[in-house]
């Protein structure tokens, strides 16, 4: 089977999206699978779907226009606001946009009214973190332009938090949403379909309050793809954290001394304040194993190595390991990928999908899943179905729009 791949466990990910699904639906709160990071890839998007979640979102309308050629109907929400100059397919394959500037809402009522479609807006309020959004004081204002497009839906108000500066959904933050749209409706006596008050990073939040106000939408990627709240990493009781693994081969098993020789430079991946890579100590020879897998695959600071491996560098298609047992040519090893990682994988053409329909083991809670993750190079043979070629189903690289 060829290398590097990045194996999904479906049958884990359609849990995590059932248990979440019914345990925010229990606070009315219905949820949108964030599909950015596994880039709209049609075996996830479904299973969401079938598991209830009620849209889709992404942040690129290439991979909106993906899912749509896919034959994906649900509503599909793109979450990053439109770029003036992507208006008219915005409105073609998206059916609801998070916007926050004036000039973008009156393009996208132009190209709605154009093509005679009726465009969703989900107004976009800053609320801290300092990445998108309306300052409040100027949310009226918006509100009422939009409501005067006839060619534009008000569907609700939204904010995100947590992805610029770590800033936390709280008490504070989310009942001011809430304040926010009880005001709008009054003044303009309307009804807001959706107050979306975040991202995984929320999901904190919703538990300890358990009073989530006007809030009855979340935005989730992170907490559905690797059961983990993004602030502090933890795991999230009952849910898998995994789903994903990334493969990658060994091409060369040698033992080396720790220490380079000869005169120290700058590397290709030097960053401006270190003028060389950092020295190791000196440990003496070591077994030292090159695996086919670089930057131009993933980011390799958002790996976790199998037991008693570890990562001693990366450049572009090699990453460098030391094992404390012995390594082989030709070996294949697995690391978890974290979001960020995950985002590259999927991103880079050179990494093959493949879809495993593996048994979703129920979890048994956050110390099952907490140990579940420090061993993530086992490979599951024998407890799911990992190395079951009849189940297993190789997706070709990418699909179509890179
Ligand atoms: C990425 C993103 C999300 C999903 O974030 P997760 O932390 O993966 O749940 C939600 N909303 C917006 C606007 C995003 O950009």
């Amino acid at each position: 089977m060829s290398a590097p791949r990045l194996e999904i466990d479906l049958g884990r990910l359609q849990h995590n999206a059932i248990t979440l699904v019914k345990r925010l639906a229990r606070q009315g709160i219905s949820i949108s699978g964030v599909s950015k990071a596994v880039l709209g890839l049609p075996e996830i998007v479904r299973i969401w779907l079938a598991a209830g979640v009620s849209s889709i979102g992404d942040s690129r309308l290439e991979t909106i226009e993906a899912m749509v050629g896919a034959g994906i109907t649900a509503p599909l929400l793109l979450i990053r606001t439109p770029m003036l100059s992507q208006v008219e397919r915005v409105v073609t394959h998206a059916t609801t946009s998070c916007n926050s500037e004036p000039v973008v809402i009156r393009a996208l009522a132009a190209a709605a009214l154009r093509q005679g479609r009726r465009h969703g807006v989900l107004l976009m309020v800053e609320l801290g973190d300092l990445r998108e959004g309306i300052l409040p004081p100027d949310l009226e204002a918006i509100a009422e332009l939009t409501l005067g497009l006839p060619s534009l839906q008000l569907m609700g108000i939204g904010s995100n938090l947590g992805c610029q500066h770590g800033v936390a959904a709280d008490a504070d933050n989310m009942a001011e949403l809430s304040a926010l749209a009880n005001a709008l409706e009054a003044r303009f006596g309307i009804s807001l379909e959706l107050i979306s008050g975040g991202n995984s990073a929320n999901l904190a939040w919703l538990e300890q309050s358990g009073a989530p106000g006007r809030i009855n939408h979340l935005r989730l990627g992170e907490a559905l793809l690797l059961g983990r709240e993004p602030l502090g990493r933890t795991a999230i009781p009952g849910l898998h954290t995994d789903a994903f693994k990334l493969v990658g081969e060994l091409i060369e098993v040698k033992t080396k001394p720790t220490r380079p020789w000869g005169r120290q430079g700058l590397t290709s991946f030097s960053n401006e304040n270190s003028r060389q890579p950092p020295l190791r100590a000196d440990r003496g020879l070591r077994q030292r194993g090159l695996l086919a897998l670089g930057i131009q695959d993933v980011d390799p600071a958002g790996l976790e190595p199998p037991p008693g491996v570890s990562i001693v560098g990366a450049s572009s298609d090699h990453l460098v390991l030391e094992a404390d047992h012995p390594l082989t040519v030709g070996e294949e090893l697995g690391f978890s990928p974290n979001y960020g990682a995950l985002l590259r994988a999927m991103t880079s053409p050179f990494v093959q999908r493949r879809c495993i329909d593996g048994e979703a083991k129920t979890p048994r809670g956050a110390a099952a899943a907490t140990a579940q993750a420090s061993r993530p190079g086992r490979t599951a043979r024998g407890d799911h179905k990992l190395n079951d070629p009849k189940r297993a189903e190789v997706i070709r690289i990418n699909h179509g729009f890179i």
